[in-house]
């Protein structure tokens, strides 16, 4: 069977002879991703939501990294191979996600939850230094803070107490569970309903 699948794929590399044959909500198959689930259920990531495009997905069904969960009503086909796309697929074998996420423009958003961490203000956000790098202040997680450019520029190359400016929280590197917690407050404008068995957000439960 695998030695099957995975001739299948020679034949069909990355799914790309497939054509998208669809006539429900969505129109093409561009728009069915996969939310890609670990060996455990969860979703790998939270935001950004972890979605695959439906070649990768299709490309992991055919080497057997993947179960499908779910799936779309929409059909593609080869030449020999008439399918549905998957809507939810989940990692055969368990990956350990690492304890603590890259320090990276993104991740320090996301753990301020994208909120000005002088004023609260979610526009025009930028990065302060809490202890200015004038003064020796490093570039890590618990001295870097989202800030909107105003309570950027008002702070200047101060110190906090000199600026009379103090974060919200204090900065630290945060595990890769609070971001994903701090992730689930940013749900995707659309979620496929096959979806909503496997994640979880910061909504309220409906009696
Ligand atoms: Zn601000």
């Amino acid at each position: 069977m695998q030695k099957l699948a995975r001739e299948t794929v020679r034949k069909t590399p990355a799914a790309a002879e497939f054509l998208a044959s669809d006539d429900t909500h969505f129109h093409n198959a561009d728009a069915c991703p996969a939310l890609v689930l670990n060996a455990d259920y969860r979703p790998l990531s939270y935001y950004p939501l972890s979605l695959w495009g439906w070649q990768n997905a299709l490309k992991a069904v055919f080497l057997e990294r993947v179960n499908i969960i779910s799936e779309y009503k929409i059909e593609v086909r080869s030449p020999s191979l008439t399918l549905c796309l998957p809507s939810v697929v989940s990692l055969k074998t368990y990956v350990k996600p690492p304890k603590y996420p890259a320090f990276t423009r993104f991740n320090v958003f996301l753990r301020d939850a994208f909120t000005c961490q002088y004023c609260g203000s979610h526009e025009d956000l930028t990065f302060d230094h809490v202890r200015p790098r004038r003064l020796g202040g490093r570039t890590v997680w618990d001295n870097v803070v989202a800030a909107c450019t105003v309570c950027n520029f008002r702070k200047g190359g101060r110190l906090c107490d000199q600026a009379g400016m103090f974060p919200r929280q204090k900065p630290r590197r945060p595990t890769v569970y609070e971001l994903h917690d701090v992730g689930r407050k940013f749900p995707p404008n659309y979620l496929h309903e096959s979806w909503q068995d496997y994640l979880y957000w910061d909504s309220q439960l409906q009696p």
